[in-house]
């Protein structure tokens, strides 16, 4: 079996193939290590091989690793759903979410941020492929949202995020994943820091590189299975 660092390093080489195939700059496509249903030990082991960004979907288990790393040089990223209950610990743990899908919630976290903290960094999730059972605001409604979000002084709308519909060829998951990236660069006016393209997971990589994600978000070919 691989070992954790062994895993990163393999990760860290393919962005770095698919970057350089795909002519992209080198180091511009980011890596968000996804720790839910990780134990400590594996994160541990994760960060000695000095990865510093991760990913949690459920927030009392991301509270407890939060809170027993307590180190301000890791950078924890919210990605699952957010009920309106949960947004004030939220806003009070997380460097960044990734899952805002509608102005209520991006209106609480922007309340709930403390004042001795930077701004939330945010980014709105969308749901790409249209899918009924997939969370993400539609793809109508996202400039609406980009400029009600870009308004709220305590957040720093990033950019966007998707979880695309599965597809088996290159090409098919290229089409989604441009799909999601003009409309990120039909809105880069609207913010300051538009910056981030999330998107890419362990089967959707090479398209995601190909078609300019800035973040992609790995998890079991990192760990292992949850
Ligand atoms: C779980 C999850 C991932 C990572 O999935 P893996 O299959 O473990 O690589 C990425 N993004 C989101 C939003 C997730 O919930």
């Amino acid at each position: 079996m691989p070992t954790i660092a062994e895993n990163l390093l393999n990760i860290h080489q393919l962005i770095r193939r698919y970057e350089n195939y795909y002519h992209r700059e080198t180091g511009s496509t980011e890596l968000l290590a996804v720790s839910k249903g990780q134990s400590i030990d594996k994160i541990a082991d994760a960060i000695t091989a000095g990865q510093k960004r991760f990913g949690e979907n459920y927030l009392q288990e991301a509270l407890e690793k939060i809170s027993h790393f307590n180190d301000p040089s890791l950078e924890w990223h919210f990605i699952g759903a957010i009920q309106s209950n949960k947004t004030k610990l939220i806003a009070e743990n997380f460097q960044w979410v990734q899952s805002v899908e509608n102005f209520k919630i991006a209106e609480r976290l922007n309340d709930q941020r403390p004042e001795h903290l930077p701004p939330l960094n945010i980014c709105i999730q969308v749901n790409i492929s249209e899918e009924d059972t997939k969370s993400g605001v539609a793809i109508a409604d996202v400039p609406e949202l980009v400029k009600q979000c870009a308004n709220l002084p305590r957040l720093t709308l990033r950019g966007l995020m998707a979880i695309p519909q599965q597809k088996k060829l290159l090409r098919d998951q290229r089409v989604e994943c441009m799909k999601l990236r003009l409309l990120w660069e039909n809105l880069y006016e609207n913010a300051n820091f538009f910056d981030t393209l999330s998107v890419g997971m362990s089967d959707d990589l090479e398209a995601a590189v190909a078609e300019g994600s800035t973040m992609v978000r790995i998890g079991t070919k990192i760990f292992g299975k949850r």
